[in-house]
């Protein structure tokens, strides 16, 4: 079963998240618990918990199928004791909405060494960073993104998501979430049928198919390899439509939430109804 759907605004409280996604014909979402641009945030409100949980269950939307992105300020490898213990306090806030919520699933980007750290006591660092937050939540896994690796940002080779899972006590609660745009930037070649494939299969033999929890399919204004994520609609940048088809079709890929970040929100409902025919062709 593929799950298929976008990053929803969730403006006007999280529950209003759901509609808007079935407004798409989705059956799997993205949103923000919470500002993505300000560090605090005031308390779910009770009965927006409620509300979120009960839109959920009419619609038909099970934990698996949502994936909630934290904020964008959050550097769980920051070089330096105050901004790390910020990022921490706010990742842990992050996590204990989702518990509120009910979700299982929180999708973040790792870190950044800025520059005054080595990658791989960054990459240390980070991992330290996701022990701390699962010991004290429960139920929920850190699914981290692979990121185009603008700037210092960690994260855009297979090898470091796999460095950072090492490093993590609990592999129960530990996921991957493969960003088509950030890994064409991060030099993956995801244009052709035979390109992809064997960007899974090296995804497979690095990472491994047991940690993927969910995807974000968007096209790439920005160039192979580049380092640069700037987002396009599916078929309309670099990338173009060939490697999403496969992407659908692979068997390898099941039982996830997928979910377009692309740059138009009008034409949502169409790139899912397309996406959903790829996967169809295949029997998937
Ligand atoms: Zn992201
Ligand atoms: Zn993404």
């Amino acid at each position: 079963m593929h799950y298929i759907g976008a990053h929803v605004s969730a403006a006007g409280g999280v529950d209003q998240a759901v509609k808007r996604a079935v407004d798409i014909g989705a059956n799997a979402f993205a949103l923000f618990t919470k500002n993505q641009r300000q560090w605090k945030a005031k308390p779910l409100d009770d009965k927006v918990i409620a509300a979120f949980k009960t839109a959920c269950q009419h619609y038909g939307f099970e934990p698996g199928q949502i994936l909630p992105h934290d904020s964008y300020l959050i550097n769980l490898g920051h070089p330096e004791a105050e901004g790390l213990a910020k990022s921490r306090a706010a990742f842990l806030d992050e996590m204990q909405r989702c518990e509120q919520l009910g979700l299982t699933l929180l999708n973040f980007h790792p870190g950044s060494h800025l520059r005054r750290i080595s990658e791989s006591e960054c990459l240390k660092i980070i991992a330290e960073s996701i022990n701390e937050a699962l010991s004290q939540t429960r139920g929920v896994t850190a699914v981290i993104e692979n990121t185009a690796g603008q700037g210092s940002n960690l994260g855009y080779r297979f090898e470091q998501l796999a460095e950072i899972i090492e490093q993590v006590d609990d592999k129960s609660r530990v996921g991957v979430c493969i960003d088509t745009c950030h890994a064409f930037a991060g030099g993956y070649d995801l244009r052709t049928d035979a390109s992809t494939r064997a960007v899974l299969d090296e995804f497979e033999a690095v990472v491994g198919f047991d940690y993927l929890r969910g995807m974000h399919l968007n096209d790439a204004k920005s160039t192979l390899g580049s380092r640069v994520d700037r987002h396009h609609s599916l078929g309309e940048g670099n990338i173009g439509s060939e490697g999403f088809t496969t992407l659908m079709q692979d068997r390898r890929i099941d039982g996830i939430p997928m979910i377009l970040e692309t740059v138009e929100p009008a034409i949502w409902d169409q790139e899912i109804a397309w996406l959903r025919a790829q996967a169809n062709a295949a029997g998937n």
